[in-house]
């Protein structure tokens, strides 16, 4: 059961702390408290869990600061939607909103390379007014030879860039929890001229230990990936982990699955489930058509396979957008043959925004006809 506080209610105030005593005489509920940074405003919600049969949602909602009883109908309980529960999601970092209505351009190098490669890419996207950006440091590599990302040592001057062409968020991958305070040192010690959203890539999906580390820091929110070879169920279980430990500034990102079934792409393109996974949870749904199609194939009609399956994401509600690019492919490191090119940006931005128009009049089409 979720009951959530009346606006602004402070859970240590004498009305907060009347719900916590109304639990503690059910034997076997156990009250989780969580707080959920709304628009301008503190929301807290407490998450009974354990034995709450014996809990009459009316007799909770009836408590003085009590605004809603939602009862739990899903394994996921609190990134959850759940049955008639019209909480509205998302969260606010370094300005900017992340929810299931914004839509975010994450455009950048898949791994850092040269200081002149992040900063071009950098100024570009100043130039277009993206203030997002990815930037991985920390590659997981399938064949141990491959080059591993710069690490910890090229932080300080991928923020201070960040910093001086006004980004705001670095996605940036981690495949341990002592990059974590890596990270936050880094930003610490160069004056947070940028913020991180944490990644959780496609093979650490189920990492717990990994997924739990990060839930435990509020600072900085998260973009985990669905696993490669998971159900779809099974992902969102695995995002819990993050909220269970504390951390709800979490988005989705829907990456492609890994089966021949796919082929010709790297991975079967699955942005079919950005409505479903904005169905099943709160959260924000990201779409990376870069590590999902893999290549700059382009069809008969001149469009490229990865503008073709962003638009699909797009049209269908995606929130945020995760791309390669790279101002000099044949330099890159890590993925240059799917990397799209920096004079291909505005063509993208363009792309995007009509599919993202067309999404807007697919949703007044059907609320016209929802009645
Ligand atoms: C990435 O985004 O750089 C990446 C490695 O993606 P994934 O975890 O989806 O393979
Ligand atoms: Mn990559």
């Amino acid at each position: 059961m979720i009951i959530i506080l009346r606006p602004d209610t402070d859970i240590a105030s004498p009305e907060g702390k009347a719900v916590l005593d109304f639990l503690a005489t059910r034997p076997g509920v156990m009250p989780q408290v969580h707080s959920v940074t709304g628009t301008g405003r503190i929301l807290t919600e407490i998450y009974a869990v354990g034995d709450t049969d014996s809990l009459d949602p009316q007799e909770v909602a009836s408590l003085p600061s009590v605004e809603r009883v939602v009862r739990v109908s899903r394994d996921y309980r609190i990134i959850g939607r759940h049955a008639d529960d019209d909480r509205v999601g998302g969260f606010d970092y370094n300005g900017i909103r992340f929810d299931q209505q914004s839509l975010h351009l994450f455009a950048g190098l898949c791994a850092v390379d040269s200081r002149d490669n992040v900063e071009t890419m950098m100024r570009a996207l100043n130039e277009h007014g993206l203030p997002c950006t990815r930037m991985g440091a920390f590659k997981p590599r399938t064949n141990p030879y491959s080059f591993q990302g710069h690490g910890t040592e090229c932080l300080p001057w991928v923020f201070e860039l960040a910093g001086k062409y006004d980004i705001k968020v670095i996605a940036m991958e981690v495949t341990h929890d002592t990059q974590v305070d890596d990270i936050l040192t880094a930003l610490d010690d160069a004056g947070h001229p940028t913020g991180v959203m944490l990644q959780i890539g496609t093979r650490n999906t189920q990492n717990f230990e990994l997924l739990k580390a990060v839930g435990r820091q509020t600072e900085l929110p998260v973009l985990i990936k669905r696993g490669f070879g998971i159900t779809l169920e099974e992902s969102l279980n695995a995002t819990e982990y993050l909220a269970r430990e504390g951390n709800g500034n979490i988005v989705f990102c829907l990456r492609g699955m890994k089966t021949n079934l796919g082929d010709p792409h790297r991975n079967f393109v699955d942005f079919s489930h950005v409505p479903a996974v904005k169905h099943l949870t709160h959260l924000p749904v990201c779409i990376d058509p870069s590590h999902s199609v893999g290549s700059r194939n382009r069809g008969p009609d001149g469009i490229l396979d990865i503008m073709h399956v962003t638009a699909q994401g797009i049209i269908a509600g995606a929130n945020m957008v995760l791309v390669d690019f790279h101002p000099r492919p044949e330099q890159a490191l890590v993925d240059g043959p799917q990397a799209l090119h920096l004079d291909e940006l505005s063509w993208f931005l363009d792309d995007m925004s009509i599919a993202h128009e067309a999404h807007g009049k697919r949703t007044q089409l059907a609320k016209q006809n929802n009645g």
